[in-house]
């Protein structure tokens, strides 16, 4: 198999989707790699209600669509998960956990974010044993049951609402007494009387009892004193951490772990672009994810125009 591409993409969430639209139109020979289902966060969304044209879609969906819409423009989609990218001046070199090696002018990493876990022990044990991170994917197996949702930002906010359709009860648990999430989707949560909010309490660790989960034990941030909420299942909501591990030697990243890159996306090496949720920037939305994609596929055509003029 022939690994030597004009550009390839790394992640098959919006915005690497989005770039392989526009680097396929391009004309560039255009590989995706993507260790999970095409669609990144979007997959794990119920409903997707502020893209533009769209009232309303599930995230499956316009997962789907936008999946489509790259492979219908001759994008190699390409099972890999990505431990290295070698710089080696007009070509890097991409590394994948298989041992494959893949050669391009260009590299657009669009990674997104991985959820930020509660750090207690047993973080990876509980996890399908009361504990979840998709709402969308393990909902339904909390029918008639208690949850607890921690967080304020709109992740917690929609997939609290999202599980009301199968619980008896959310208990939404905040750390400060105000919500992060946007006013539209605070109002869904507080006129939703399957929801509790409980603020002011920061979680401390499991309640587990035969190896399954039973809630949490929180301690209130003013009085110190600490409870325990029972739940059958757990959904912590609490942010994200950048995919981002396997840059670390090219020293394009910031002290979170965001990429820096410049207007057109490219890091300060050239020939790296960076897009979507991975970037250091205000606002993570799948719209912004999409702009970036096409900006950064966009700003590849013309480095590899330029550098075979050069040639
Ligand atoms: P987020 O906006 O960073 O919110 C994280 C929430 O978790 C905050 O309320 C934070 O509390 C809380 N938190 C953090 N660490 C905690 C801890 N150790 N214990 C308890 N609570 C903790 O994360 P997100 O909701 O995953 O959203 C990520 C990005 O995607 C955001 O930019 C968001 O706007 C975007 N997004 C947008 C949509 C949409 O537009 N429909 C949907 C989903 C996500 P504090 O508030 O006190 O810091």
């Amino acid at each position: 198999m022939d690994k030597n591409y004009d550009v390839i993409i790394i992640g098959a969430g919006p915005a690497g989707l989005t770039a392989a639209v526009y680097a396929g139109r391009a004309g560039m020979k255009t590989a995706m790699l993507e260790s999970e289902a095409p669609g990144g966060k979007m997959i794990k969304t119920d409903l997707i209600c502020n893209y533009p044209g769209i009232n309303e879609i599930t995230g499956v969906d316009l997962s789907m669509k936008m999946f489509e819409h790259a492979n219908a423009n001759g994008t190699q989609y390409l099972y890999g998960n990505v431990v290295g990218i070698e710089d080696q001046g007009d070509f890097k070199l991409v590394k994948t956990a298989d041992g494959n090696e893949y050669k391009a002018y260009v590299v657009i990493v669009a990674t997104g974010t991985n959820e930020r876990t509660l750090g207690f022990p047993e973080d990876e044990q509980l996890l399908g044993k009361g504990l979840s991170y998709c709402a969308v994917c393990d909902g339904a197996f909390y029918r008639q049951k208690d949850v607890i949702v921690i967080g304020g930002g709109n992740s917690a906010l929609e997939e609290a609402v999202f599980l009301t359709q199968f619980v008896d009860k959310v208990k939404l648990v905040i750390r400060r007494d105000v919500f992060r999430g946007d006013e539209i989707a605070q109002r869904q949560v507080l006129n939703n009387p399957k929801i509790e909010v409980i603020r002011k309490h920061l979680p401390v660790g499991y309640l587990v009892e035969d190896d399954h989960i039973a809630g949490i034990e929180f301690e209130n941030v003013e009085t110190k004193e600490r409870v325990n909420i029972t739940a059958d299942g757990v959904f912590p909501y609490i942010g994200a951490i950048p995919a981002t591990e396997f840059l670390q030697d090219l020293k394009v990243l910031n002290d979170e772990g965001y990429i820096i890159a410049n207007e057109e996306l490219e890091t300060s090496v050239p020939g790296i672009y960076g897009a979507g949720d991975v970037v250091e920037k205000g606002l993570r939305q799948i719209v912004t994810a999409a702009g970036d994609g096409a900006i950064a596929a966009q700003n590849a055509f013309q480095y590899i125009q330029n550098l075979k003029a050069r040639d």
